[in-house]
């Protein structure tokens, strides 16, 4: 049994006072939804105050990226210890903006992850294929070969998939509930040939233009434990629906 997670990923938006008001606005509305992990993922700079703001409430801390490196001469980097420090449980991974803006490529992802695992939080690990993949018929390749280049067979602890494909991703046009629920059946299925029957246990969830008036949909579906929600997360109600759909 797979507890549905839905994530928050602010992405580059908010500020002080904005966090303030959503994260405020979340916790009046959330008072006694016990069911659904949450958690949000905001800048690194408001990670101390979103864990403030966050305290006794059942929502959790993520971040949007770490540095594979533990510490040292790399400027601008963010390390796994000091995301510890501030209470942080997730860290997404290879965020497809993150490998197409920033160049992650998928061995520095990997090693992302290796990190992430090794100090003790749990990464939401993003894969995806682009639209022109899609229209040749290859998503299901790629996908395939960024799974296996994870090597998610080393990690020893427990990390999360986040199915993105990045033609849904803040354009509006959601993946359908069928489209979706195909590419996580086979996403699942190579996770069971990787890890065996450890696979059972792995989340696998969808992000692309999660609406409320989608969420329900995708959520229904067998092989969807959840999503990685952009957009519709910076709105306290919209998110709130989102989780109460999961
Ligand atoms: P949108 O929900 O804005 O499409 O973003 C999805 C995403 O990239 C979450 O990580």
């Amino acid at each position: 049994m797979r507890t549905p997670i839905v994530i928050a990923n602010w992405k580059m938006n908010g500020g002080l006072a904005a966090n303030a008001n959503l994260v405020s606005g979340l916790k009046k509305q959330l008072v006694g939804q016990q069911a659904t992990t949450i958690v949000i993922c905001p800048p690194a700079p408001y990670l101390a105050q979103v864990e403030q703001l966050i305290e006794s409430s059942n929502i959790q801390l993520g971040a949007q990226n770490a540095s594979e490196y533990s510490v040292g001469a790399y400027t601008g980097e963010v390390s796994l210890k000091m995301l510890q420090e501030f209470g942080v449980q997730y860290v997404i991974i290879g965020h497809s903006e993150r490998r197409v803006i920033f160049k992650e490529t998928d061995q520095q992802v990997a090693e992302k992850c290796k990190a992430v695992v090794a100090g003790g939080l749990v990464p939401v690990i993003c894969i995806g294929e682009s639209l022109e993949e899609r229209q040749q018929g290859n998503a299901q390749i790629v996908i395939k070969k960024q799974l296996q280049a994870l090597s998610l067979e080393e990690l020893r602890g427990s990390f999360i998939i986040a199915y993105e494909p990045i033609w849904a991703i803040g354009t509006g046009e959601t993946a359908s509930p069928e489209q979706a629920q195909e590419m996580h059946e086979f996403i699942r299925f190579q996770l069971r040939e990787l890890l065996a029957e450890r696979a059972d246990s792995v989340k696998v969830l969808y992000g692309g233009s999660v609406k409320s008036d989608n969420a329900g949909q995708l959520f229904a579906m067998p092989d969807i434990d959840g999503g990685l929600v952009g957009g519709a997360s910076l709105q306290a109600e919209e998110f709130f629906a989102i989780c109460r759909a999961a």
